[in-house]
């Protein structure tokens, strides 16, 4: 058996926080003519992202200490610690922060909820940098839980501690629900954030893979190893019983994956180009599989404003 059609998920993609950090480098290497652009960390978990902003002259780096002072730095879509913006203004930097507006909601969460007394229970993954810059609002008063198996080890606080559970915006909505669960049974009088914290697009590529996995024999995920959602999404589809993997090109295809299959799914994460989905599909139809069709699960019509430092330079 070879397979004879695929099936593209709807929404995937480019979430809206992706698209404003990639147009808000694009945007500062226009601006700064022949002066570099740093950026500090990906701008979005995508290496042909990446790539092909070095290619246009942006500067990848992991530190502010590693930008020259006074030059411009942009902080990616996941987010910073304060003490991030404290070390670019001792190094007079010129910041673009490309944080998603929904990573800054669930900053402001947090400290706004450490201002009146909490204790902040933090679901998500250690060393994702997204929940290194939330907890970097409230280091004192913040703990990290990325399990249920986890959540027995958590402190025990004193009777009446004001308690709030905030999570990372690109877990898994089933697993999360698991971890809050079991949160709710440890601390009874733990509080959630007034709105959910896990964003709009990783819960809408979720019920997309979802329903993709009802109707395919493989699904396969366009992502890069460090983008958080799309390996939310791979496990989705292997949850749901489908096999599947994750791909950060068609490059990554191997043909013994498609031996017994004879329609393929294909999604991407949040960071994932649509022309690396282009790319995928054209594999396909060099190999005779020209039947492509969209399941469209949920309608997204999401944008953000580009960050006020470039509303205010252009
Ligand atoms: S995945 Fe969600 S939180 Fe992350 S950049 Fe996209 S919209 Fe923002």
């Amino acid at each position: 058996m070879a397979p004879t059609r695929l099936i593209l998920a709807a929404p995937r993609g480019y979430c809206a926080g992706v698209d404003r950090a990639v147009e808000t480098v694009e945007r500062a290497l226009d601006q700064a003519g022949s002066a570099p652009v740093y950026v500090r960390k990906e701008i979005v978990h995508n290496l042909h992202v990446v790539s092909e902003l070095s290619k246009r002259g942006a500067v990848f780096v992991h530190e502010t200490d590693d930008v020259p002072e006074g030059a411009t730095v942009v902080f990616s879509a996941h987010g910073v610690a304060p003490s991030v913006h404290v070390s670019a203004a001792a190094r007079s930097l010129r910041v673009i922060d490309a944080t998603c507006p929904l990573v800054t909601k669930v900053h402001s969460e947090a400290k706004g909820f450490a201002a009146r007394g909490y204790r902040i229970v933090l679901v998500g993954h250690t060393g994702h940098e997204e929940v290194e810059g939330t907890m970097g609002e409230a280091p004192d008063v913040t703990v990290l839980v990325g399990t249920v198996a986890e959540v027995a080890g958590l402190p025990d606080y004193p009777a009446g501690t004001p308690l709030v559970y905030l999570t990372q915006t690109t877990l898994s909505v089933d697993e999360t629900r698991e971890i809050i669960a079991a949160l709710r049974q440890r601390y009874p009088e733990i509080v959630a954030p007034a709105k959910e914290d896990i964003c709009y697009a990783t819960s809408n590529r979720q019920a997309a893979v979802k329903a993709l996995a009802r109707t395919v024999d493989l699904v396969l995920v366009i992502g890069s190893r460090n983008s958080s959602n799309s390996n939310r999404l791979v496990e989705v589809a292997r949850d749901a019983g489908v096999p599947s993997h994750l791909i950060e090109d068609e490059s990554a295809i191997e043909e013994g994956w498609l031996a017994e299959v004879a329609t393929v799914g294909i999604t991407s994460g949040a960071s994932a180009p649509e022309s690396l989905v282009r790319r995928v599909v054209e594999w396909f139809a060099v190999r005779g599989v020209n039947d492509v069709e969209e399941l469209h699960v949920v309608h997204e019509d999401v944008a953000f404003k580009l960050p006020r430092e470039l509303r205010r330079a252009t």
